[in-house]
């Protein structure tokens, strides 16, 4: 087995929502992974693949060409750079110095509007990443009410897309949140750039003086350079049970990078990657054995959106829907965190 990978380790990005309030540092959300390879047999190349030639089983990588018999490709997907001016705006899914520089912006300032805002994409409704904008925002709040500044702060929440609500299938929890937290909400308004100022929508603009967003996702790039089939916005079509389609029993997709037939509701999560990332192993186990099996992943959103003093549980699957808030859901959280990352920090 060979992994091919850009570093031998994990980032452990949910957790980055608490860098602002100081509760973890890059240190506690990077793990080598060179002891878990190891253990499991695990041969290690440094590299990124740039293109694939499924047809013939070649991978092209910046370390040069590799053949293999089957693939897994876990290797996510980008975010979009279409909106104008996104040197203006702290994209906080860009890494931990992005993360840090909302850090050090929001002890800087000593006054002014705090804009956070995310967007969708119209060809994959499943491609954004609301929740942890969402977490980003609550928590900034919670953290300037506990620094006795907030009445000093304008906060703005926008986002051109429809509203999360009724993503999550339920009865107002957030607009609920966002009204008791006193913030300002800009729901389906066109982006059309930004600026050091603030930003600008197809019919008005808002003044900023920090603007923290996240694009929609698109496709990894180096997928273009392949025989794969990709929708729209190129992502890797797959089925239900993560075999890629046109190449099943050779070539699997699990997590960001897919494309699967789901519900627009059904998120981009870590928590659906890992389903993947199960269903994945069971077939390919099948497949390599030679028996026809066809396990499907578990689609749901269950997500604890945190707000550094509490958090909102939204659960939805085919059948129930629900929103759940409470203070413990913040403990529950950190606690699901720690619990999951054990097994990297011992191996
Ligand atoms: C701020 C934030 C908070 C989040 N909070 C949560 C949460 O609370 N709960 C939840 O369920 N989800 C959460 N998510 C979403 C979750 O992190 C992602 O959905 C999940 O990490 C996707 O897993 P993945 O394996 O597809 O991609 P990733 O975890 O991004 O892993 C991709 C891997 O591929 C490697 N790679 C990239 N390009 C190449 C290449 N060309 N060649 C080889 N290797 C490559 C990368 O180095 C990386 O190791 C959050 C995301 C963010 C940004």
């Amino acid at each position: 087995m060979v992994l091919l990978a850009p570093k031998p380790e994990l980032f452990y990005y949910p957790a980055t929502i608490w860098v602002p309030a100081g509760l973890y540092q890059e240190r506690d959300l990077t793990f080598s992974l060179e002891r878990f390879l190891h253990r499991h047999d695990v041969e290690y190349v440094a590299g990124c693949v740039t293109g694939l030639e499924a047809t013939s089983h070649r991978l092209y990588t910046t370390v040069g060409e590799m053949a293999y018999e089957r693939l897994v490709i876990a290797a996510a997907g980008n975010t979009a750079r279409k909106v104008h001016g996104l040197e203006h705006v702290c994209i906080p899914c860009d890494g931990y110095p992005a993360v840090l520089s909302l850090q050090r912006r929001l002890a800087a300032l000593q006054e002014g509007t705090l804009a956070f805002g995310f967007s969708g994409n119209p060809h994959e409704p499943t491609a954004l990443r609301s929740e942890p904008l969402f977490e980003f925002l609550f928590g900034t709040d919670t953290l300037l009410r506990r620094q006795k500044r907030r009445d000093r702060f304008h906060l703005v929440f926008f986002t051109p897309c429809m509203e999360a609500d009724e993503r999550w299938g339920s009865k107002g929890p957030l607009q609920r949140e966002l009204a008791q937290r006193g913030i300002e909400c800009h729901v389906g308004r066109g982006l059309h750039w930004f600026g050091a100022a603030g930003i600008q929508f197809a019919d008005g603009e808002i003044p900023s003086d920090f603007t923290v967003f996240i694009p929609e996702l698109v496709g990894p790039s180096w997928a273009k350079q392949s025989d794969l089939p990709l929708s729209e916005d190129g992502f890797i079509r797959a089925d239900t049970g993560c075999r890629v389609l046109g190449f099943e029993g050779k070539v699997y997709v699990a997590g960001d990078a897919g494309h699967f037939p789901t519900p627009a509701w059904v998120p981009r999560h870590g928590h659906t990657a890992n389903h993947h990332a199960t269903t994945l192993v069971r077939n390919l186990l099948g497949d390599m054995r030679g028996e026809p099996t066809q396990h499907t992943f578990r689609q749901e959103l269950i997500y604890i959106v945190d707000t550094l003093e509490g958090g909102l549980l939204v659960f939805r699957n085919h059948r129930h829907s629900f929103a759940w808030r409470s203070p413990l859901l913040h403990w529950a959280k950190r606690l699901f965190i720690r619990t999951y990352l054990r097994e990297y920090r011992t191996t």
